[in-house]
C-alpha cells in the first residue's frame, strides 16, 4: 500500500456527494433570494437540521476523520451552494471550536450540544465574539471586561462586540473578555453565555457587501451575569495561568482567541474554494456556449488561458487547504504558518477567480441575473475575516523568519 495518497476514501466520497446534493438542490435555488433579502435562511437551517447535516453528530463525525480532509470537503460543497447560507448553517462551528479549544471535558459535554439543539428540539445557533470596534486584527486590545463576583460565584461582563456572525440571534454565545487588563492578551479568557441570559442583547445588524444570508451584528454586554462554571477552562486553571504570567513565567497557553482561529483556518479557506469553484465552473460553461466573431469565446487563447490559470490556482489552493487540515489533524506542527497560508491563498484565489469569471461573462457577469457578481461580493470576506490577508502574512513571515515582524 502506498504511503502517500490524495485519493478520497469511500466515506469521504459519500459525504461529499451528500452535501453536494443538498447544496445543489436546496441551497442554490434560494441563494439569490436570500442575498437580495439579506435575511437569515431559517427554513434552510431547519431542513439541514432535519436531515442531520446541521447536527452535532455530523460535525463530530467530520471532525473525527483521521485524515482531517472531511471538514474542508463539507465546507467547500456548502460554499459552492452559497457561502452566506453555508455560513448561516455552519457559523455555529466557530462557537463550538471556541468551547472545545478552551473548555474542560465537562464544559464541552454541557455546552456543545446546546449549540445545535434548543430544549424544544429545534435547531440552535452559536456565535463566537472576539472583535470589538477598536480591536479587530489587534485582539490584544480588547476592552470587554469580565469581573468575578465572589459572593455569588458569577462573572459580570460588560462591553460591545462587533461583526459577530450569529451575534444576538445565537442561543449560545462564546465571548472573549479581559480578566486582567494589565496582562494584555494574556489576561483574557473565554466565557459561555447561556441561552436567554439577561444583559446580552443584539446591537445593530450590519448590511453587507456579500455573504448576506449570514447574520452579522453587534453584541452588547451590559452587566451580563453568568455562573462561575461558564468560564471556559475553569477558575482554578485561569488563576494558575494568570499567576504564571504575573511572575513572568510562560502562560503555557496560547491566547484564547488565537487558538480558536488557528484551528479553523483551513476550514474557512475551504469555503473560499467553494465560491471559487462555483465561479470557475460557471464561467467555463459560459465560455463554451457564448459565441462572438463566429466562434465560441473559449476558442480565443486569452479566454482559454484565463480558465487554465483559474483551474490551476483553484487546485493549488485546495492542496494548501488539505495540507493544513491534514497537518493539524495528524499532529504535525504548523512550522511555517501552514494554516495561515491555506486561508491566505484560498481567499485571494476566490477573489481573483470570481473577478475573472465576471470578465469572461462580460456585461452578463456584471448584472444580478447571473450569480458571478454575487460570488465576487461573497469572496471578498475571505480576505478579511478570521485574520485579514495582512495578518496571515504576518503569521507566516514570523514563522519562517523567527523574527517579530511588525
Ligand atoms: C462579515 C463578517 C463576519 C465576522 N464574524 C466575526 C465573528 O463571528 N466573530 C468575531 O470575533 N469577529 C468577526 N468578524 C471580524 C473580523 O474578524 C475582523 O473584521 C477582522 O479581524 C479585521 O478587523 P478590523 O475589521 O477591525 O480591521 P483592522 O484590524 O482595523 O484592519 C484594517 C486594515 O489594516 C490592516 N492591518 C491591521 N493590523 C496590521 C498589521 N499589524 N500589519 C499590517 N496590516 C495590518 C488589516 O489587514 C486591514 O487591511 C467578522 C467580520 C465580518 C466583516
Amino acid at each position: 500500500m502506498a504511503d502517500f495518497s490524495l485519493e478520497l476514501n469511500e466515506d469521504q466520497i459519500q459525504i461529499q456527494k451528500w452535501v453536494h446534493d443538498f447544496a445543489e438542490n436546496v441551497i442554490r435555488p434560494v441563494a439569490h433570494d436570500y442575498d437580495e433579502r439579506e435575511e437569515t435562511p431559517w427554513p434552510i437551517i431547519d431542513q439541514a437540521a432535519e436531515i442531520g447535516l446541521y447536527s452535532l453528530d455530523f460535525l463530530m463525525n467530520a471532525f473525527a476523520d483521521p485524515t482531517g480532509i472531511t471538514l474542508p470537503l463539507v465546507m467547500e460543497e456548502m460554499a459552492w451552494g452559497d457561502a452566506g447560507i453555508g455560513l448561516a448553517i455552519f457559523g455555529t462551528t466557530l462557537g463550538v471550536v471556541g468551547i472545545t479549544a478552551n473548555g474542560t471535558a465537562e464544559q464541552v459535554m454541557e455546552w456543545v450540544p446546546q449549540c445545535f439543539r434548543k430544549e424544544n428540539d429545534k435547531p440552535a445557533l452559536a456565535a463566537f465574539g472576539v472583535s470589538e470596534p477598536d480591536a479587530g486584527s489587534d485582539v490584544s486590545s480588547l476592552r470587554t471586561r469580565a469581573v468575578y463576583d465572589e459572593a455569588s460565584d458569577e462573572w459580570v461582563l460588560n462591553g460591545t462586540k462587533t461583526w459577530i456572525t450569529n451575534g444576538g440571534i445565537a442561543d449560545v454565545h462564546v465571548i472573549v473578555a479581559v480578566v486582567d487588563p494589565a496582562l494584555g492578551a494574556r489576561g483574557q479568557a473565554s466565557f459561555v453565555i447561556p441561552p436567554g441570559t439577561p444583559g446580552l442583547s443584539q446591537g445593530q445588524k450590519f448590511k453587507k457587501m456579500g455573504i448576506r444570508a449570514s447574520h452579522t451584528a453587534e453584541v452588547v454586554l451590559d452587566d451580563c451575569r453568568v455562573p462561575g462554571r461558564c468560564l471556559l477552562g475553569g477558575k482554578e486553571a485561569l488563576d494558575e495561568r494568570l499567576a504564571r504570567v504575573r511572575e513572568g513565567r510562560s502562560s503555557g497557553r496560547r491566547q484564547a482567541a488565537m487558538a480558536t482561529f488557528e484551528a479553523s483556518r483551513p476550514a474557512v479557506g475551504a469555503q473560499a474554494l467553494g465560491i471559487a469553484r462555483a465561479a470557475y465552473e460557471f464561467s467555463l460553461d459560459y465560455a463554451k456556449e457564448r459565441r462572438q466573431f463566429g466562434r465560441r469565446i473559449i476558442e480565443n487563447q486569452s479566454i482559454a488561458f484565463m480558465l487554465a490559470d483559474m483551474k490551476t490556482e483553484l487546485d493549488a489552493s485546495r492542496l494548501l487547504v488539505w495540507r493544513a487540515a491534514w497537518m493539524s489533524k495528524t499532529g504535525h506542527m504548523f512550522e511555517n504558518g501552514e494554516g495561515s497560508m491555506s486561508k491566505l491563498k484560498a481567499g485571494r484565489t476566490a477573489v481573483w477567480i470570481t473577478e475573472r469569471a465576471i470578465q469572461i461573462l462580460g456585461g452578463y457577469g456584471y448584472v444580478r441575473e447571473n450569480p458571478v457578481e454575487r460570488w465576487h461580493r461573497d469572496a471578498k470576506i475571505y480576505d478579511i475575516f478570521e485574520g485579514t490577508e495582512q495578518i496571515q502574512q504576518l503569521v507566516i513571515s514570523r514563522a519562517i523568519s523567527g523574527l517579530h515582524i511588525q
